[in-house]
């Protein structure tokens, strides 16, 4: 067996065998204002754990006050630029002054430990500074995605009953001002528990300010000492409601203890990251990306960080690349869409700038096929880099499978997240429970509790318990759908509620995607599965298409036979159609169910409760031209 494979096996299987021995030592890596019991006690209701229970700490003094407390107060925490071209430089010192002139804020607004504010910024320097001083306090944030409408804010603060509300006049997106305070008035006159809203002046247009309730935040005013209130390891740190591909949002909770625990060692562990690295994680912060690898992670390494607010095209496909050259970016860490929409632009952007600074690439939010993993290694990584591809989801609060570039490195194969993380009991077992044999698909489930798994969903036990735990009573059933290698290797093939099944066979959505995207002609695919009286299930694809193709029958001939010779007779798309673009969430992930819906003439109805009304909006208009198209 391969040394690296062996080596990742044995510490996994350690980790599982005495979590409480691992687990005190990696928590040993962080400070703690109390240690008192045991790390990890089962109890007999889901999550089935207990981390930290009575042991209590910090997650800001841990992101900043320990990193200026060991010298590192002059290193840059993040190098920040806006979309219309500020600049800005924060170092941990700054941050520590803008983090407690925000924790006065929310003192002043009457925030104690435990209260709910609600966060509704840009991707702007204010963001992860008021998420760290709600952490200060105590309280929970709920960090909203800027890009949501009014409709999307009321639910979510209604749901965490905030008191405070944190956003700004505006940010920048597409060349676009986004108007904010505009929508938080119209959200807030409509939340009885909002008492305080807080706000950045970001683009400088006018806004109301309403009397008694509305705060302008001041950059320039004295940053007070505000005490860093300690936490019990099963105290909430968090709310972030889930993009929603697949239904209402879910208020995912995350603790204090674990939740640091996992931030910091799957950092370490996954990037290697040292305080030289200048690392880019280039989601958005109100994604559990960002959340972890944007704030939580980075600042818990005391490492230097690339903060970008706007698109990637802005005002040219070059400006990654641009960034990447000016800061001197040694890690990229970006989604599968991301990587998809840089092929379609194509390979010269990159190409005219310096990216010799990268050591290291990662990819997360979807598998990633192939196709574009070889084109991120090939045009963005010199050739050689190593990509990290990582598997996990909001309810784990960090990455559960993928390459570790900290530790042993795997042999990597495009499409495969590899090995399981240290402590990760993760397994793909069939319908009823039972494992699969290596290289069948089937139901990822995780058996044992591990430190960042969530809490549990914000006032909804019934709904924790039904989505994560009744399928296989007893085990975290985590709603994807996988294959292992005899390597142990984990390649993740879509969402269990996407799978197709024909004439009794097991398809991964991901798996026909892969086989068509090979061709050169296709930028982008989604396989859905029609019902069809003989084998239950067909495949029907939506494809988009590279400039410069066009979508001939001869061309739709090609491609089922591409899937045929890649997968078999039986994976062959009855139809292949092309479409100009494919409905996707706010976070890039592309929406199946609504393609399945129209391709199926069902209503596609149901979206308004998942996403803004933007979105819905999109998706509608999206769903209408590919009804249209097909
Ligand atoms: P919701 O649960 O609200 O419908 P979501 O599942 O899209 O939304 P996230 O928690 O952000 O929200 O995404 C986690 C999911 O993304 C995983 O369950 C998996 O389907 C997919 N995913 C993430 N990373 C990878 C990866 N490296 N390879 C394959 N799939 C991935
Ligand atoms: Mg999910």
């Amino acid at each position: 067996m391969d040394a690296a494979i062996d080596s990742v096996v044995r510490e996994n299987r350690a980790a599982l065998a005495d979590p409480e021995t691992y687990w005190r030592t990696a928590a040993e890596e962080l400070d703690w204002s109390a240690r008192s019991g045991p790390v990890f006690e089962a109890t007999p209701e889901p999550p089935y754990a207990h981390w930290f229970r009575r042991w209590t700490t910090n997650l800001t003094a841990n992101a900043i006050d320990r990193t200026i407390a060991q010298g590192g107060g002059e290193r840059v925490a993040y190098h920040w630029e806006g979309e219309n071209g500020d600049r800005r430089t924060v170092t941990y010192r700054d941050l520590d002054g803008d983090v407690r002139r925000w924790a006065g804020l929310l003192a002043n607004a009457g925030v104690a430990a435990g209260d709910r504010i609600t966060i509704y910024l840009p991707m702007i320097p204010e963001l992860p500074a008021a998420m760290l001083a709600s952490a200060r306090l105590g309280a929970v944030h709920s960090v909203v995605f800027a890009g949501f409408a009014e409709a999307a804010l009321v639910d979510r603060i209604h749901d965490s009953a905030s008191t405070v509300v944190v956003t700004a006049d505006g940010g920048y997106r597409r060349g676009k001002e986004l108007p904010l305070k505009p929508v938080v008035d119209r959200a807030v006159a409509r939340c009885p528990t909002v008492r305080r809203v807080l706000v950045v002046r970001r683009t400088g247009s006018p806004v109301p300010m309403a009397d008694g309730r509305d705060v302008w935040y001041d950059p320039a005013a004295p940053a007070p000492a505000v005490p860093a209130i300690p936490r019990a390891g099963g105290d909430p740190l968090f709310i972030l409601y889930t993009s929603g591909t697949t239904g209402r949002p879910k208020g995912v909770t995350h603790g204090t203890g674990g939740y640091m625990v996992w931030a910091h060692r799957t950092m370490r562990r996954v990037f290697g990251i040292t305080p030289t690295d200048v690392f880019w994680c280039a989601a958005d912060i109100g994604w559990v990306t960002g959340h972890t690898y944007i704030v939580y992670g980075p600042l818990l390494c005391g490492a230097t960080s690339l903060l970008y607010e706007g698109a990637p095209d802005q005002p040219t496909p070059a400006r990654w690349w641009e960034l990447i050259e000016r800061y001197r970016v040694s890690i990229l860490h970006t989604s599968p869409t991301a990587i998809r929409m840089h092929m379609s632009f194509g390979e010269r952007w990159a190409g005219a700038h310096d990216l010799g600074s990268l050591r290291l690439l990662g990819s997360v939010g979807e598998a990633i096929n192939p196709e574009a993993w070889r084109w991120y290694r090939t045009h963005i990584g010199a050739g050689r880099l190593p990509i990290v591809d990582t598997w996990w989801q909001t309810e784990t609060g960090g990455t559960m499978v993928s390459p570790q570039a900290g530790g042993a490195l795997v042999p990597l194969a495009p499409g495969s997240a590899t090995l399981p993380m240290p402590g990760v009991d993760i397994h793909v077992v069939h319908p009823d429970g039972t494992p699969v044999a290596p290289g069948d698909r089937g139901l990822v489930v995780i058996d044992r509790p591990w430190p960042g798994e969530m809490l549990g969903l914000w006032n909804d036990a019934a709904r924790f318990r039904s989505v994560y735990f009744e399928r296989f009573p007893g085990r975290y059933s985590a709603g994807d759908f996988a294959r292992v290698d005899e390597n142990g290797y984990f390649w993740f093939l879509g969402r269990a509620d996407e799978v197709l099944k024909v004439a009794g066979h097991r398809l991964g959505t991901i798996e026909l995607e892969n086989a068509l995207i090979t061709h050169p002609a296709v930028a982008e695919s989604a396989v859905v599965g029609v019902p069809d009286e003989i084998r239950g299930e067909v495949p029907y694809a939506v494809v988009v298409l590279r400039p410069g193709f066009e979508g001939t029958p001869a061309l739709a001939k090609e491609l089922q036979q591409a899937v045929h010779t890649a997968i078999g007779g039986l994976a062959e798309p009855r139809s292949v159609r092309f479409v100009r673009s494919l409905p996707k969430t706010r976070s890039g992930k592309i929406m199946r169910r609504v393609i399945a819906a129209v391709v199926r003439g069902d209503d596609v109805g149901d979206v308004s409760t998942l996403e803004d009304d933007a979105t819905v909006d999109e998706v509608r208009a999206a769903a209408h031209s590919l009804r249209a198209e097909l």
